[in-house]
């Protein structure tokens, strides 16, 4: 089950991640994909803020799902960034 992430496949599974419908198989693919991909990382980068706003907006009890909250630390690109 090994196949290449496109970045167009990159950008709509992140929007599966903003619904809440991301598996732990695909969060792993979007790592790799991060990895290898700059541009990809700056479009995660972008979305990281606004799910930032998005976090602080709602009520803690309101985000229970815990796929999101590992995604949302395995996308901290931040360590990336130099
Ligand atoms: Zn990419």
């Amino acid at each position: 089950m090994e196949k290449h992430l496109h970045c167009k496949e990159f950008v709509d599974t992140i929007s599966s991640y903003v619904d809440g419908e991301l598996s732990e198989e695909l969060c792993a693919e979007l790592d790799k994909h991060l990895s290898e991909c700059d541009n990809c990382r700056i479009v995660v980068n972008t979305l990281k803020k606004t799910i930032d706003i998005y976090h602080q907006q709602a009520e803690r009890e309101k985000v229970p799902d815990d796929v999101k909250e590992r995604l949302f630390y395995r996308l901290n690109i931040e360590q990336f960034r130099k």
